[in-house]
């Protein structure tokens, strides 16, 4: 199958639309990473993403909408859900709720839940519209392997896999959304921190006087629904650990550094950073793409500084994407 990029021309959102309409495969940009995206109410077309990604039947697909009246169509909302869809959508908020009929058994794995967003990018919303369908869309790129932030890293892993990608440049966030759980009564759950912090999402509830509380969870934030599978994700090929204070000084050629910050100094050709100035937004930006460049440096091992402490909820979800890449293999 021959993998080609199109630019967002309007004729190419319309072909891209219609493709989607009779359950093609497209890759597209979203404001977290790019996203593989299928009808999420077309099981036959959902079934292609798993089998694209060689992702496992056990790990369900986030569900992309417009909006809130969209996503009711195809989950229960109460309202904590309702609060957090109004003041966080379209943005990098996924919620999980119990799912409506309409919602194939593939998308959410057999669960009776279903995980959906509004993505706030402008050609994920574009696709959305023209389309005017719900779009099941899990990271595009091969199951396991570090998250696509371009249209380059999608055709390196999917090439020959899919056939549509639409090229909108680099993910401004550049890390996966927050997914919050909703599904049990008075309560909600952190199960993958992201760009909208637990902060933000206690201080939304609280102001709409919601007495939703905040099950803290245990040492694993995502809940695998294979138990120990997703200790092991975002991982590069290349042997790679979280950095420590003794190694950051020690120094062996073959061995890639990626500092937090940019050092001061000379530059070596194993070292790298997330961050020119320090800030987890700009981190989280670079950091699949600099995941990436190194991974192909031809290096025996990589060693990753973590975001310092108190650096932020952004940095949080840095730190909890690193140490899934440096996870049991
Ligand atoms: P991604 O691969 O980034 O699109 O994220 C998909 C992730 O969303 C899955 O690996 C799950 O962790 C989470 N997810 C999707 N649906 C559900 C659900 N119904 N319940 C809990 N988590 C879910
Ligand atoms: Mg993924």
């Amino acid at each position: 199958m021959q993998t080609r990029l199109y630019s967002p021309t309007p004729a190419n959102l319309h072909r891209l639309a219609r493709a989607l309409q009779r359950g093609e495969l497209v890759a597209l940009p979203t404001e977290t990473v790019y996203g593989l995206a299928a009808h999420a109410l077309d099981a036959k077309a959902c079934r292609k993403i798993f089998t694209a990604k060689r992702r496992p039947a056990n790990d369900p697909l986030i569900v992309h909408v417009s909006g809130l009246r969209d996503a009711e169509k195809l989950a229960e909302f109460n309202d904590a859900a309702r609060v957090l869809a109004r003041r966080f959508w379209p943005g990098p908020l996924t919620l999980v709720l119990p799912k409506r009929d309409v919602v194939p058994a593939i998308v959410t794995s057999g669960q009776a839940t279903v995980a959906v967003r509004a993505p706030a990018h402008p050609l994920a919303r574009c696709l959305l519209k023209l389309s005017g369908l719900p779009l099941a869309a899990p990271s595009a790129n091969l199951f396991g392997y570090v998250s696509p932030t371009s249209a380059a890293h999608v055709v390196n892993g999917l090439g020959g896999r899919i056939r549509y990608v639409l090229a909108g440049g680099e993910c401004n966030v550049g890390v996966e959304s927050t997914i919050v759980d909703l599904s049990v009564p008075k309560q909600w759950r952190l199960l993958r921190p992201g760009a909208i912090t637990p902060t933000q999402i206690s201080a939304a509830l609280r102001k709409k006087g919601i007495k939703f509380v905040q099950k803290k969870p245990g040492k694993n934030l995502l809940v695998p629904l294979a138990p120990g599978m997703l200790d092991q994700h975002y991982s590069p090929r290349t042997k790679f650990a979280l950095m420590t204070q003794l190694e950051k000084e020690a120094d062996a050629p073959d061995t890639a550094k990626i500092y937090w910050q940019k050092p001061r100094g000379p530059r070596a050709a194993n070292m790298f950073w997330l961050s020119a100035c320090g800030s987890a937004q700009s981190a989280a930006h670079a950091l699949y793409a600099v995941l990436r460049q190194v991974d192909t440096g031809g290096f025996k091992l990589i060693l990753c500084q973590p975001a310092p402490a108190n650096a932020g909820a952004l940095a949080e979800a840095i730190n909890d994407r690193l140490t899934r890449a440096a996870g049991r293999r």
